[in-house]
């Protein structure tokens, strides 16, 4: 595995979702949240696709607790 990193703070992904069958897996920075969608281009090779905030109630979650 390649040790990707959060393209904010620049902290390791751990792996949040992962499907061999489409070709995608979601990593999630586990500093700030930030999930980082990828898709395998024709070389096999993951490549970001974008980087996406989690949803809205799940940050008011953390901020409750
Ligand atoms: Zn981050």
């Amino acid at each position: 595995m390649t040790s990707e990193k959060c393209v904010e703070c620049g902290s390791f992904l751990k792996v949040y979702d992962i499907n061999f069958q489409t070709g995608r897996k979601v990593m999630r920075c586990e500093q700030c949240g930030l999930l980082h969608i990828y898709k395998k281009d024709i070389l096999g090779r993951w490549r970001i696709v974008r980087a996406t905030r989690p949803m809205p109630h799940e940050q008011k979650q953390k901020e409750e607790s």
